[in-house]
């Protein structure tokens, strides 16, 4: 049964995925793959039915079991499909399909499927990252409208995105927890700018969002006024579910493996003993992560199995960067600006940004201390 699966995700994929597709997903070097690739890969998913996997079919998703999914990224990865910038059907299609209105279901939904519409997510801001119930947007309301003024920091995909979520405080209270509010911002709105913040690996990814008295009606607001807290912790069980997982290391894998096949001959022994130790620790991870979803606890309430995924696939991810860097040696510091093929210079230009790129993901979806920090505290629940 899972086999026949596989056989039909892998002919789909034999059959969709073009070269030029397959080098923008094999160029990814940061959180999704150039925007055009993306586009024309949202579109084949969309019309196979296929672009939701984790959605109820009823809403248009696929009805697929965890093994199914699992099976699916896994495919896509092992052939280089271009990584979608997918916030719209990770994060908040799925809070709309949980908490939103039967207006929102019908409004946002169907744009998220098709990709017409674009999602970023405004949370963070200076001095509220990990300490997001810190943050100071305010939201003032002015009849059926609220009236935003902040500044939002590091959001993804603000510059392609024609959609923001985001948390904004509506009123003093004594837990700053109870006075943040959830709203669906359209980025077309007056008063709305985005200034682009340039990472180590050269990549425009994120953003700066400055709100100058932006009016967003109360009707786009998720959930009670001061209940955001509660949609966020909610929104968080379904982007849990979507960190840094095996499919993603898979693609590194595939990255290496370019690599080393341009640096064949020349890898000592000791590198490519430490190499071979790494894919068994992949693999390892990759068992694990099904046995976690076997049991329900990569999704729903279960922190902890969502926290241990994401520690040990973003430091073995940015370990399996440190290899591309002492196998590509000297290429590596290659000029940010080379693409598009397989010279010894574009490679190790790739393998430079990846490094870079990679740095960042022991900072986002909640940063590996603050994951750290949850195991701790599940663990000083249990009795020994
Ligand atoms: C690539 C990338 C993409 C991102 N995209 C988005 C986005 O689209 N939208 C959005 O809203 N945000 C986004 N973020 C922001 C991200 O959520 C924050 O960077 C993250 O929550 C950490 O917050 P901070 O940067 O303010 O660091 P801080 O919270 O200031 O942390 C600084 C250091 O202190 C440590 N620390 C802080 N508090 C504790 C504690 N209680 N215990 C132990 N250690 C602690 C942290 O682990 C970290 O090492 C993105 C970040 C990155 C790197």
């Amino acid at each position: 049964m899972l086999e026949d699966f596989t056989e039909e995700v892998r002919a789909f994929l034999d059959q969709e995925l073009t070269p030029e597709l397959r080098s923008a997903g094999q160029q990814t070097s940061g959180l999704y793959s150039e925007i055009p690739a993306c586009r024309v890969w949202h579109d084949r998913l969309y019309r196979k039915g296929w672009i939701a996997p984790a959605w109820p079919a009823e809403f248009g998703g696929t009805g697929w079991n965890y093994a199914q999914r699992f099976l699916f990224e896994r495919e896509c990865a092992l052939n280089d499909a271009p990584v979608l910038f997918a916030s719209g059907l990770r994060s908040i299609g799925p809070l709309i399909i949980a908490l939103g209105t039967l207006d929102h279901k019908e409004r946002y939904l169907p744009r998220i499927l098709s990709g017409d519409d674009l999602w970023c997510q405004g949370f963070s801001e200076t001095g509220a990252g990990s300490d997001l119930a810190a943050l100071q947007t305010r939201a003032i309301k002015d009849g059926e409208t609220y009236v935003v003024t902040g500044r939002k920091l590091w959001t993804t995909g603000a510059h392609l995105a024609n959609w923001m979520f985001a948390l904004v405080r509506t009123q003093r209270a004594s837990k700053p927890q109870d006075e943040i509010t959830f709203l669906l911002i359209d980025m077309a709105t007056p008063g709305i700018r985005t200034s682009p913040i340039i990472t180590l690996d050269g990549q425009h990814e994120f953003n700066e969002v400055v709100f100058d008295e932006v009016r967003v009606p109360a009707a786009n607001r998720m959930g009670a006024e001061n209940d955001g807290w509660a949609c966020a912790k909610h929104l968080m069980r379904f982007a849990r579910s979507n960190n840094t997982n095996s499919s993603v290391l898979r693609r590194s894998w595939r990255a290496l493996e370019r690599t080393l096949a341009l640096h064949a001959g020349t890898i000592e022994t000791g590198l490519r003993n430490r190499i071979t130790e790494i894919e068994i620790e992949l693999a390892s991870l990759e068992s694990l992560e099904l046995r976690l979803l076997e049991s329900g606890r990569l999704s729903g309430d279960d922190e902890v199995g969502a926290s241990l995924i994401k520690i040990a696939a973003t430091e073995l991810q940015q370990t399996i960067s440190e290899l591309m860097i002492d196998v590509a040696g000297p290429y590596a510091i290659a000029s940010t600006s080379l693409r598009d093929s397989n010279s010894l210079l574009a490679n190790g230009s790739y393998s430079g940004r990846k490094y870079f790129a990679t740095r960042a993901a022991s900072i986002y979806s909640g940063t590996n201390e603050i994951h750290r920090s949850l195991i701790a505290r599940h663990l000083g629940k249990i009795a020994f």
